[in-house]
C-alpha cells in the first residue's frame, strides 16, 4: 500500500444549511483523493489534497479517445452517528475490470481503499444527516498521456470525488414510467456495455432525452443485436416479479453488473423469493404485464436503490404493471436493502464497512 500524503485545506467551504435541498451531484466535499500512474513506475504519488481544478493538456487523450472509467457508492450515516460504506471493495474490482477492457492499469486497490477511508474521515462532517441523505463516492481513472496517436496511454490519474446528495425519494418509493427503446442501443456483446466507461454514457444520452420529450422518465435498453432482449435500463439493472419469482437478465457482457442487482438476488432468497437470470424477451414481458401474469417490476441501481415500474411502453402501446403504484416485493426489498444501509437491520452478508 502506498504512502498518503495529506494536505489540509486553509479555505473551508459553508457546507449546505438546507440537506433537503442537496438534489444530486451538485456540491462537492473540501477535499479529494488523487494518485498517478506511469507505465514501468506503476501507481504512486497518491495524495488527499483541497478540492479545486487540476490543470488537463488540451491534447490528453482521454479527451480524444476517451479512456475514461468512474465508479459510484455512497457512505451513510447511521442513528447513532457512525459512517458506514456499502460494499465499497466490490466497486473498486469492478473498476478494476472496466480498466483491463479499457487497456487501462488495474487499480492499487488497497490503497484507493484506504485513500477512500481517509478522505471521508477528513470530510466526515459533510456526510448528511436527514433521512435518506448520503454521501455519493465518485471515483475516477482517466488517461493523461499527451498526445494524437491512437494507442494505449502510458500515464493515467485515479480520482475520488464526493458529493453530499439528497434523498432520492423524498416522500417514499415512487414508481416510473419506462420507454422501451426499439432503435437506439446501449452495447453490443463484445463491447464495453459491461464496463463503468464514460462513453456508455455519452450513447446513451440522445434516446434518454427522446423518452424525456414523450413523457417517459427512464428509456429500457434492449440487445444490440436482435433488438429484442432485454438489457437494463439507463443506469439501473432490471427485474421483473411473477408472483413470489423474480427474474432478471443474466449477465451477458452487454449489461453492467451492478452492486445492487448482485446484493437484490441475494436478499431475494433470503427473503423466501425465487429468483432466476435469465435470458428475457421483451415481447413475453410484455404480453405477460398485460395478461396480469407478471405482477411487479423494478429497476436497482445505487442512487434511488430500488427504482418500481407504474408504466412501461412499448412502440405505440403502453401497459400499467399491478395497480401501477409499489408492489409488495419492491417495497420490501427497498426497505431490507436501505435498512442494511443506514444500520437499522443486522448486515448478514458482510457489506457493511464501518469507518
Ligand atoms: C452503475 C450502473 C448500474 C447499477 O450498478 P450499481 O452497482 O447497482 O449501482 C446499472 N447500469 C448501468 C449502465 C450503470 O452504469
Amino acid at each position: 500500500m502506498l504512502d498518503i500524503k495529506v494536505t489540509l485545506t486553509q479555505t473551508p467551504k459553508q457546507k449546505p444549511v438546507d440537506e433537503s435541498a442537496l438534489g444530486f451531484g451538485r456540491i462537492f466535499t473540501d477535499h479529494m483523493f488523487l494518485m498517478d500512474y506511469e507505465l514501468g513506475v506503476g501507481w504512486h504519488n497518491a495524495r488527499i489534497v483541497p478540492y479545486g481544478d487540476f490543470p488537463i493538456d488540451p491534447a490528453a487523450m482521454v479527451l480524444h479517445y476517451g479512456q475514461a472509467i468512474f465508479e459510484g457508492c455512497k457512505c451513510y450515516r447511521t442513528a447513532d452517528n457512525t459512517l458506514q460504506l456499502f460494499r465499497p471493495k466490490d466497486n473498486l474490482a469492478r473498476m478494476s475490470r472496466s480498466a483491463e477492457r479499457m487497456c487501462m492499469p488495474v487499480l492499487d486497490e488497497e490503497t484507493a481503499l484506504e485513500g477512500l477511508k481517509q478522505l471521508i474521515r477528513i470530510d466526515a462532517d459533510w456526510v448528511p444527516h436527514r433521512e435518506g441523505t448520503s454521501l455519493y463516492i465518485r471515483p475516477t481513472m482517466i488517461s493523461t498521456d499527451v498526445g494524437l496517436g491512437v494507442h494505449a496511454s502510458k500515464k493515467y490519474c485515479f480520482f475520488i470525488i464526493l458529493s453530499p446528495v439528497g434523498a432520492y425519494y423524498k416522500e417514499g418509493l415512487k414508481p416510473v414510467s419506462i420507454y422501451v427503446e426499439d432503435e437506439y442501443v446501449r452495447a453490443v456483446r463484445g463491447g464495453v456495455g459491461f464496463t463503468k466507461c464514460a462513453g456508455n454514457y455519452a450513447a446513451s444520452i440522445l434516446a434518454g432525452d427522446i423518452a424525456e420529450k414523450k413523457g417517459f422518465s427512464q428509456v429500457l435498453w434492449l440487445d444490440g443485436v436482435e433488438q429484442k432482449y432485454v438489457e437494463e435500463v439507463g443506469s439501473m439493472n432490471m427485474m421483473f416479479a411473477y408472483g413470489n419469482k423474480i427474474v432478471t437478465p443474466k449477465l451477458n457482457g452487454s449489461i453492467l453488473p451492478g452492486i445492487t442487482r448482485d446484493s437484490v438476488l441475494k436478499l431475494a432468497v433470503q427473503l423466501g423469493y425465487e429468483a432466476e437470470e435469465k435470458r428475457l424477451d421483451v415481447n413475453e414481458i410484455f404480453a405477460d404485464a398485460k395478461s396480469g401474469k407478471l405482477t411487479e417490476a423494478f429497476g436497482t441501481g445505487t442512487a434511488a436503490v430500488i427504482s418500481p415500474v407504474g408504466v412501461l411502453a412499448l412502440r405505440d402501446e403502453k401497459v400499467t404493471l399491478g395497480d401501477g403504484g409499489i408492489g409488495v416485493i419492491s417495497q420490501k426489498l427497498y426497505d431490507t436493502l436501505t435498512g442494511i444501509q443506514y444500520g437499522r437491520l443486522e448486515d448478514r452478508n458482510g457489506w457493511i464497512l464501518k469507518l
